[in-house]
């Protein structure tokens, strides 16, 4: 089979490694993603992950945690880099060779980012792990993604989440909410609809970086995402 995309960047969620928990890491959800993740390098198709870190510290709100913002930005950050050394182990378990690149420099645990070498990882079919966020406070995970994704060249951002799609309203709240398949950049903003933050969002509509935004959740959903079926919402 041949994939539609060859290169993407795929965004995780730190909160849905948390699985059926309230709190860290389930070791299923790793098994699951380290699993779907392999059989889409398995087609050939090279993939970098920027994953979040919101299932361990969430620096964004000071009032509740009395931390002053950018310093809770800053254990946010190294929270993904727990998460992206705990998706490398699940990986190389399952037989998929990685490096895992750190916006905040700790050399013994991950190589500093360096864009290039990056690219050159991919190059040569490792799964290449971005850690750190974008390795500054006030920003988020997904703006992470998009400035990743679009350096390295990416031919899409696949946003992971619990839900298959966008929809008009939050299916989980809103029974009557309905999914799009397709939407333009200009719609997602008329609509007023949630696909990413702002700074996030303008990135991809800036440098024309498609978006899709899909169940992770299923196994055999990434797969057919990028074997070009129409699985979760297309923002282009
Ligand atoms: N963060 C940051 N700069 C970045 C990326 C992340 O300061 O470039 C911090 C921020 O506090 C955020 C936390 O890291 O709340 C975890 O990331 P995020 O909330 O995006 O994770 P997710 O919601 O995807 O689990």
């Amino acid at each position: 089979m041949l994939p539609k995309y060859n290169r993407v960047l795929l965004k995780l969620s730190g909160e849905s490694l948390m699985g059926d928990r309230t709190f860290g890491i389930d070791p299923k959800m790793l098994e699951q993603y380290a699993l779907d993740i392999k059989a889409i390098t398995d087609i050939g198709v090279q993939v970098a992950i920027v994953i979040g870190g919101g299932n361990i510290y969430r620096g964004m709100n000071e009032s509740e945690t009395g931390i002053e913002r950018a310093q809770g930005d800053y254990m946010g950050m190294l929270a993904t880099v727990i998460n992206g050394m705990a998706l490398q182990a699940s990986l190389e378990k399952v037989g998929v060779k990685t490096r895992l690149q750190s916006a905040i420099k700790m050399e013994q645990v991950a190589e500093p980012y360096i864009r290039r070498r990056a690219i050159r990882h991919l190059e040569k079919g490792r799964v290449v792990i971005f850690g750190a966020g974008t390795g500054n406070p006030y920003f988020t995970t997904d703006t992470a993604g998009s400035l990743r994704a679009i350096e390295i060249n990416a031919d899409v951002i696949l946003k992971g989440t619990r839900v298959d799609g966008i929809y008009t309203a939050d299916p989980e709240k809103d029974k009557t909410a309905t999914k799009f398949t397709e939407l333009s950049f200009s719609e997602v903003i008329g609509k007023g609809v949630k696909v990413m933050d702002m700074t996030a969002f303008t990135l991809c509509q800036e440098n024309n970086l498609p978006i899709i935004v899909f169940d992770m959740n299923t196994t055999g959903n990434l797969l057919s995402v990028v074997s070009g079926n129409k699985v979760g919402t297309l923002v282009s």
